[in-house]
């Protein structure tokens, strides 16, 4: 079976569109369960007031979290829906394109509304049994359906029929079962490029929705960019050309160049190298030459792509046909296909700059989008960023929240290459994207944009006003940075200093780590940007999300792996030299502070200050007097809250990270879309949390800060203020906001309503709970995207 499921996998990757790959599917389905009908139907999302088609769990597609209760609120809607033949084998061809199905009827109907498999040995006798005349079928008995499932959603249905009395085999069951899992991710790819729209409905516009989570609110209309690793073949995304010829002509100079390459490395090697090596060689300069791969890749030239994406699919396709083989050998040679391809494409980046045409409305589209490709982006260019992994605390939200633009994250399902030139609306409020929207949409987003910016202008009132509560208590609001370089903003003016600056650009925009006098410029930069205003460097937080391309950490669970002072502990070469850049880089100013990341143990932090007394008396000694800063350590794990009391007493100031605190206390990837839903900082656990460090942190007369991302959120002002924080860490486009919350909130009323959040069982129930807060407050404008609902249905 298994090697049947893989056949049957390459043919779907392979095919040219959606409709082959769904005939394949059917006739090596029924081939392989010997049966005489399988067919698939698909889920048509006709709406007639949008024409929109879902992808990733938006409203009309059947969601698993209402199927059994009678009570889905849009039943209007779900019966226009209907299940179209879309491929068959054994069911007359006419049928296919035309037969609907409506949901709630019939065994199909059954199987999308349960969203479980239905196995029935004779389907007559079973009472939702109907026939369907126009597919030409006689009364088959047998019956297997498997429901398609994306996101919890069916997407559609697979079946198998046999005219005569049958149960199919459980194997048969999970056969078909693994299969729609498969297919489930070509359908949902084939909407995104509004394929699926045109088959199943063949008149609504193609618009289309994608779902992801906010990651930053606001609304960009733009175009997207695809934003791809500049070495990955793969990654490289769709674009069309007009001049055939010159693109052609680039082709053909690349796979010279790359044959030339290989000769003279084979000529190179020749002594060292055994026959079975050289023919290696040989076998791919054979490759070269056969005409094959450039003959394929001039006839995708010809049709209007780009020669990198022409060049990746004729490679993929050479690949997997390599990797269907039996012989073991052979199938290696697939990594070879793949290397050449990735030589060729370096030859074909070589004579183009490898800068982004970027639009004057620029949506930055991703995998994971790095600060380094967000950093490529003229800012004022930049709409709005999209990233197919990651969640609002992932580091590319935080960068999109430091350039102020919209960001949707942990857009699972989208098809990144295909989203190159589309016209994208980006709904940082609701956390979805409209892919080629209608006028309709375009129109209402123009209002929710113009609402948008009265609120912004509104909020410029805020600047220069003191940041305390309403009854005066003051609390100061710092400045998180470091991710680019944003040391030219306007809102550092209203900031009290730096709370964190991220020292890890320095280090990923090179090649190798840097020295520390270039260290010392990046650091002296910005404590003399902020003198005397007081500014706490973290120490290097590598690893997790944050790799450099030149220290490979390649590990099981990076998150839980080698990350922060853990790296700095076993290299002190890397800590001590970036230690002596921040205290040289501070001299005449002293308003330096150093932050350590992700302690778990005390003894990291005994450790570490012990190197930091080090380097600070090799600096004296050599003549640089300077006093010794103070010390911090951020509380990110759940051993720093419970031993609280301990790392207080050793350092001067307590930060705590509340992006990773959340994700370690919740057990949540913070990049992971597949559970970015469990994801919440405002998650009463949190809170309990929050409330233990502070007060374990006062018992020593020790400041605590907040610098993850819950400190800009001005949801969660008032239950921070009501924690006696003495200060709030974030972006630059965060901070008038938070002042604003934070002016209108007595003491004792935060403090009141703290009382109550730590009460509430969810984050859900506390995200409610501040929601009326705010509202009583005036302050209800605040959440834009909730007063969307005005004008867009929910
Ligand atoms: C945090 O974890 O909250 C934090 C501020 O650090 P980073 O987001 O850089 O991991
Ligand atoms: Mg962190």
């Amino acid at each position: 079976m298994l090697e049947t499921l893989r056949h049957i996998v390459h043919s779907v990757n392979t095919a040219p569109n959606l409709t082959a790959a769904l005939q394949l599917i059917v006739e090596q389905v029924r081939d392989s369960i010997v049966c005489d009908v399988c067919s698939i139907y698909l889920t048509s999302e006709v709406s007639e007031t949008s024409g929109v088609s879902e992808v990733n769990g938006m409203g009309k597609a059947r969601d698993l979290g209402t199927i059994g209760g009678a009570s889905h609120t849009n039943d209007a809607e779900y019966a226009q829906r209907a299940n179209v033949l879309m491929a068959s084998v054994g069911l007359s061809a006419d049928a296919i394109g035309k037969v609907r199905l409506p949901l709630g009827t019939g065994l199909i109907g059954l199987v999308t509304e349960r969203a479980e498999p239905l196995n029935l040995a004779d389907a007559l006798a079973h009472p939702s049994y109907q026939r369907i005349i126009e597919t030409g079928e006689t009364r088959f008995r047998g019956f297997l359906g498997v429901p398609i499932i994306q996101n919890r959603h069916v997407l559609g249905v697979l079946v198998v029929r046999q005219q005569a009395v049958r149960q199919f085999q459980e194997s048969e069951v999970t056969f078909l079962f693994t299969l729609a899992a498969q297919l489930a991710g070509a359908i949902t790819h084939a909407q995104t490029n509004g394929e699926l729209s045109a088959l199943t409905q063949g008149f609504t516009t193609g618009q289309l929705l994608l779902k992801g989570r906010a990651g930053n609110p606001g609304v960009g209309v733009g175009q997207g960019v695809v934003a791809y690793p500049h070495a990955d073949l793969a990654a490289v995304p769709d674009r069309q050309i007009v001049d055939i010829e010159a693109e052609s002509t680039r082709l053909r100079m690349a796979m010279q160049q790359v044959a030339d390459e290989l000769q003279g490395l084979k000529a190179g090697l020749q002594t060292n190298l055994a026959t079975e090596e050289q023919a290696l060689f040989d076998a791919l300069i054979l490759m070269l030459d056969a005409d094959t791969l450039l003959d394929q890749t001039l006839t995708r030239i010809q049709q209007g792509a780009w020669a990198p994406a022409a060049l990746r699919d004729t490679i993929r396709e050479h690949a997997q046909v390599f990797e269907q083989m039996q012989d073991p050998y052979l199938r290696e040679r697939a990594a070879d296909i793949r290397d050449l391809g990735q030589r060729i494409f370096s030859h074909l980046q070589q004579d183009q700059p490898l800068n982004l045409d970027y639009p004057a409305q620029t949506v930055l589209v991703g995998e994971a989008i790095s600060a380094m490709q967000l950093a490529e982006v003229p800012a004022d260019r930049l709409v709005a960023v999209v990233s197919a992994t990651g969640s609002s605390s992932s580091h590319v939200a935080i960068l999109a929240r430091a350039f102020g633009v919209p960001a949707v994250m942990g857009v699972a399902d989208m098809p990144v290459t295909g989203m190159q030139g589309r016209t994208l609306i980006v709904d940082g409020h609701q956390g979805c994207v409209y892919v080629e929207p209608s006028p309709t949409v375009c129109a209402e987003y123009q209002q929710l944009q113009v609402q948008e910016r009265a609120l912004n202008s509104a909020m410029e009132t805020m600047r220069g006003l003191p940041a305390e509560s309403a009854d005066g208590t003051p609390i100061a609001l710092l400045l998180n940075i470091g991710l680019v370089n944003e040391l030219s903003r306007p809102q550092q003016a209203d900031a009290m200093g730096v709370g964190l600056y991220r020292t890890e650009l320095p280090f990923m925009a090179r090649d190798r780590f840097p020295s520390e006098d270039e260290q010392y410029l990046s650091y002296r930069r910005v404590l003399k940007t902020f003198a005397p205003r007081s500014v706490t460097l973290r120490t290097l937080d590598i690893g997790g999300d944050k790799p450099l391309p030149y220290f490979p950490l390649r590990e099981q669970n990076p998150f839980l792996g080698w990350r922060g002072v853990r790296i700095s502990l076993q290299h002190p070469e890397i800590f001590l030299t970036q230690i002596r850049a921040m205290l040289r880089a501070s001299k005449g100013f002293n308003n330096l502070r150093i932050m350590l990341p992700m302690v778990t143990h005390i003894s990291e932090v005994d450790e570490l200050i012990r190197l930091m007394r080090r380097a600070h008396t090799e600096l004296l000694d050599e003549g640089c007097t300077l006093p010794f800063p103070q010390i911090g350590v951020m509380i990110e794990v759940p051993s720093a809250v419970y031993q609280i009391g301990a790392l207080a007493q050793r350092v001067d100031f307590i930060s705590v990270g509340t992006n990773d605190l959340a994700q370690y206390l919740l057990a949540v990837d913070r990049n992971n879309p597949r559970v970015a839903e469990l994801y919440d900082d405002l998650h009463p656990a949190v809170l309990l949390a929050l409330q233990q460090i502070v007060a374990g942190a006062k018992q020593h007369h020790k400041p605590v800060s907040i610098c993850g991302e819950l400190a800009g959120n001005p949801l969660a002002t008032p239950v921070l203020m009501g924690l006696g924080v003495d200060s709030l860490s974030m972006s630059a486009g965060s901070l008038l906001k938070v002042k604003w919350v934070m002016r209108r909130f007595r003491l004792a009323q935060a403090q009141a309503l703290l009382d109550q959040a730590v009460q509430q069982e969810s984050a859900a129930q506390v995200r409610q709970l501040l929601q009326t807060a705010l509202d009583q407050h005036g302050l209800g404008e605040l959440i834009v995207g909730r007063r969307f609902g005005k004008y867009r249905k929910p």
